[in-house]
């Protein structure tokens, strides 16, 4: 069922568009069974489990971490993240950027945009992007690259709404786009989840996170 469920997503959405699939909350095996299905790329949200399932799989798959990541444990995903989708602030970024160089690596990111009209949602408003892009300090950090932007729509049934925020970080990120120099290599929109991704794909998502379509509804916690 998970292999069926892939396809038809990947049918679902054109060639250039990257499908992260969530694993969070979801077994080894059931990511096994993914994998075998040809995926490659999975998002967890959580530091633990991450790092739990990332020994016991194989080492060709691309982690990305789509969290709330905490600066102080940036050192444990270091070694191995892809991707980090949800940098909201400068200090992590430069926490990323030590860590990444202790390990010899550059580290991909991407700042996380707030664009829901929910409170709890994490992020970045237009202007505290601006401060982060813009920052003197910002071309120092060599062992990470900013490849473009995250973020979350409203969780309502109100399509407009939802068009509207991912048309918001569509146009910040085709800003962005033009200033890409050294370690702002501006390419990657990632918006949409089970339920909007359509929306996202008409407002110019390169990457989808998609969890429930393809390992059915996760347990309420
Ligand atoms: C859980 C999660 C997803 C996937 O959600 P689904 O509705 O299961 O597709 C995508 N992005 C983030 C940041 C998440 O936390």
């Amino acid at each position: 069922m998970i292999k069926e469920n892939i396809s038809n997503i990947a049918s679902s959405i054109p060639s250039h568009v990257q499908l992260v699939a969530v694993s969070k909350t979801k077994s080894v095996k059931q990511i096994t069974e993914a994998y075998e299905a040809g995926q490659r790329d999975f998002g967890e949200n959580y530091v633990q489990e991450l790092i739990e399932k990332q020994v016991k799989l194989s080492t060709d798959i691309r982690w990305h971490f789509i969290g709330h990541l905490q600066s102080n444990k940036a050192k444990y995903i270091a070694p191995f993240v892809h991707l980090i989708h949800g940098v909201d602030s400068f200090k992590l970024l430069k926490e990323i950027n030590k860590q990444a160089e202790k390990n010899n690596r550059v580290i991909d990111c991407l700042l996380q945009m707030h664009i829901a009209k929910e409170e709890t949602k994490f992020g970045l408003d237009e202007a505290e992007i601006a401060e982060i892009i813009n920052s003197a300090e910002l071309n120092q950090l060599t062992h990470i690259r900013i490849r473009g932007l995250m973020g979350m729509a409203s969780n309502t049934a109100d399509t407009s709404l939802i068009e509207n925020e991912f048309g918001q970080i569509q146009a910040v990120f085709n800003s962005l786009k033009a200033k890409s120099a050294g370690n702002l290599q501006i390419d990657i929109l990632s918006t949409g989840m089970s339920s909007d991704y359509h929306y996202a794909l008409k407002h110019g998502s390169t990457m989808v996170r998609i969890g429930s379509l393809i390992f059915g509804e996760r347990e309420k916690i």
